[in-house]
């Protein structure tokens, strides 16, 4: 298959800070790839390289063939790119920002409406096409910024945080709409949102301090951790401390702690059947009722840590 991202040994300083360092990775056509790391790790500078908007300091970095830095026009086509913080003119309708920036892409001029149309359809926007953008709500306003990614029909889509501050149903309709464009694309997704990489992502890097720390699949990064098996054990409030004292005792259980109110992460070294049936016994001796269990929410979220800490 046709890799349409291929980044090698990239690397960028600012001044002294070596911000992206020997990074290498390539993407083939139907990949999302999770892009992860903690801030600061050197995920915004490593997407700006890739649309053209800062230059490495040594290493390539290819969009379809094309040298972002000495064929960038031709790479800048091919790339649709959704900032962390669009920037869309409020004061325009949705329209007038789309045709606006189909034009600003010098897309051809008779084909710019029904491109439109398209990208407005995958995005849902028809109802507030003639709407000014400042009046639109944070969902619709994230939903402009991937439709005018999206307009020009890229091969290559990096999104930076697209679900950030978007309410569970505007990130579901977001996540759905990357899954419909998946098959046609190479994806790049950056978020620190764990469950999303669950939800869109068929591979995951994690980088730390601007180098790989991990290239895998989300299924292997979970079974890299150790395996753990996570519960979360929804009680009533207010008697967290109490299952905690409980059940810290027992050996097998690495971790018991309270994550909220009514509910108790235990991570364990026993498996999954192991972990429930020797908490619910103590938990239930003490008469109290676990109303639910959740698994493995935590995992990811622990490979990550021991991966950039
Ligand atoms: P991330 O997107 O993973 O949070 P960034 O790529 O924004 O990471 O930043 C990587 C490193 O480069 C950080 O140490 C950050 O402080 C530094 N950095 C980013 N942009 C600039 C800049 N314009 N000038 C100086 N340092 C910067």
């Amino acid at each position: 298959m046709e890799e349409l991202v291929e980044v090698k040994n990239l690397s960028r300083k600012y001044g002294d800070i070596l911000a992206v360092d020997g990074l290498s990775f390539s993407l083939k056509k139907g990949e999302v790839l999770g892009f992860l790391g903690p801030n600061g790790a050197g995920k915004s500078t490593t997407m700006k390289i890739l649309c053209g908007f800062l230059t490495p300091s040594s290493g390539t970095a290819k969009i379809c063939g094309f040298d972002v830095v000495d064929e960038s026009r031709e790479a800048r086509k091919l790339i649709g790119y959704l900032p962390e913080n669009a920037p869309l003119y409020g004061e325009m309708t949705v329209r007038d920002f789309l045709f606006f920036v189909s034009e600003v892409r010098q897309l051809e001029s008779s084909q710019i409406p029904s491109l439109v149309e398209s990208a407005v359809a995958k995005t849902n926007l028809s109802k507030v096409l003639d709407q000014r953008i400042e009046t639109l709500s944070k969902g619709f306003k994230r939903r402009v910024g991937l439709a005018q990614a999206i307009v020009h029909n890229p091969k290559v889509l990096i999104l930076d945080e697209p679900t950030d501050g978007l309410d569970p149903n505007q990130k579901h309709e977001v996540r759905n709409l990357i899954n419909e464009m998946a098959s046609e694309k190479a994806i790049i997704v950056s978020t620190h949102i764990l469950e999303e990489v669950d939800a869109v992502c068929s591979r995951v890097i994690i980088i730390s301090n601007g180098k790989l720390v991990t290239d895998s699949t989300p299924m292997e990064l979970r079974l890299s951790g150790k395996g753990q098996t996570v519960l979360d054990l929804r009680l009533a409030a207010g008697i967290e401390e109490k299952v905690v004292s409980l059940l810290n005792p027992i050996s097998g259980f690495s971790s018991v702690k309270p994550i909220g109110s009514g509910l108790v992460q235990v991570s364990s070294n026993l498996s999954r059947s192991e972990s429930i049936l020797t908490a619910l016994k103590i938990i239930k001796e003490s008469g109290i009722e676990v109303k639910d269990i959740g698994f493995d929410s935590g995992q990811l979220d622990e490979v990550f840590r021991d991966l950039t800490a």
